[in-house]
């Protein structure tokens, strides 16, 4: 940690800081400037608060040097993580894409999705069967009914299956039916949720929450492998900005941030990220050129009846074309699809 004190800060305010950082263990170096007296904490515990020194009297800012999390950081598994489901390598050299409704809504509807999805060359259907709506008045999901739709639907195709779980007594029932479960945005901070996933041997998708940073995510990822499950991918979802013209933003900056800082694989999700299909293509293409080792992404053979998402929902044809550029696209990034 350094903590870098205010010009003129006395020496009693810099002796007070000493202090305190030797009473947490820290070994502590002082630098004397022309301007500014810089103290660099070495040791310690990672958890120190840097926020109980910031407010200390003669200091102007403190930098943490070492992350907050171990287990989600690169450094703890330099090559990358591939995380291999039934054949399906997701962090490897193939970009994997995840397609699907947002909802399970009936056994034609997943069907027809099944085949869609299938046809144009994804590995995985999306579709939840448990629905975390805005308005506890909107289509909540189908249930096990709908897992069971999905299950069969997938098998018949070949593909793997991911949905959401909501809630901890949840978990059983989704393992059951589902190769991948997804935690929502609106979860990404419920740690019980997140101890409970970390106790299972079971793929997890860790969503960004809408108001959250990566070092955030990262932190709540730390929570499932902390538990000793490794399986964790994460997922850039869009977050909340003053912007209203698309639903969220969609922060594909966020890939190479993530691939830097961690070695956990990154999915990108341009539908929840952008709101609007029209705009799914262009950031899409754009995650997959940043690096993203997955895309997960909404489909719908109708998608202005859909009972959830139907705005951000692709038409199928524009969706397997989308996958013909997103094969050009990983190509050229030395991946496929
Ligand atoms: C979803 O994938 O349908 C979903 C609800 O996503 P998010 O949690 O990102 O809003
Ligand atoms: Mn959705």
């Amino acid at each position: 940690m350094l903590v870098v004190m205010q010009q003129g800060a006395t020496e009693a305010q810099i002796q007070r800081i000493i202090d305190r950082l030797i009473e947490d263990g820290f070994d502590v170096h002082r630098s004397t400037g022309a301007i500014h007296t810089v103290l660099g904490g070495v040791g310690g515990g990672d958890q120190f608060d840097t926020a109980v020194v910031e407010v200390m009297d003669g200091v102007k800012e403190v930098h943490r040097i070492v992350s907050p999390y171990k287990l989600a950081s690169r450094a703890f598994r330099p090559q990358g993580t591939v995380v291999s489901i039934k054949g399906v390598e997701i962090g490897g050299s193939q970009v994997v894409v995840m397609a699907g409704p947002c909802s399970v809504e009936n056994r034609d509807q997943i069907e027809r999705s099944a085949d869609i999805v299938a046809d144009a060359g994804a590995k995985v259907i999306r579709g939840g069967a448990f629905k975390p709506r805005s308005s506890p008045y909107s289509f909540q999901g189908l249930g096990e009914e709908g897992l069971k739709m999905m299950r069969e639907a997938a098998d018949r195709r070949g593909l793997l299956v991911i949905s959401e779980v909501m809630d901890s007594l949840q978990i059983p029932l989704l393992s059951a039916y589902s190769d991948i479960l997804q935690i929502g945005a609106r979860n990404m901070q419920n740690y019980n949720l997140l101890r409970d996933l970390g106790r299972i041997r079971k793929p997890v998708l860790l969503k960004r929450g809408i108001a959250a940073t990566i070092e955030e995510l990262l932190l709540s990822a730390e929570y499932i492998l902390s538990g000793g499950n490794y399986e964790v991918m994460l997922c850039e979802r869009g977050i909340r900005t003053f912007e209203t013209y698309t639903r969220n933003t969609f922060d594909v900056s966020a890939v190479p941030v993530i691939k830097k800082l961690s070695h956990l694989p990154i999915i990108a999700d341009p539908s929840h990220g952008t709101g609007r299909r029209d705009m799914v293509p262009p950031m899409a293409r754009a995650a997959v050129a940043a690096g993203a080792d997955g895309l997960l992404m909404e489909v719908h053979h109708d998608p202005d009846h859909a009972l959830s998402d139907g705005a951000q929902s692709m038409y199928p044809e524009p969706y397997a074309e989308l996958m013909q550029q997103l094969r050009m696209i990983a190509t050229a990034v030395g991946r496929s699809i």
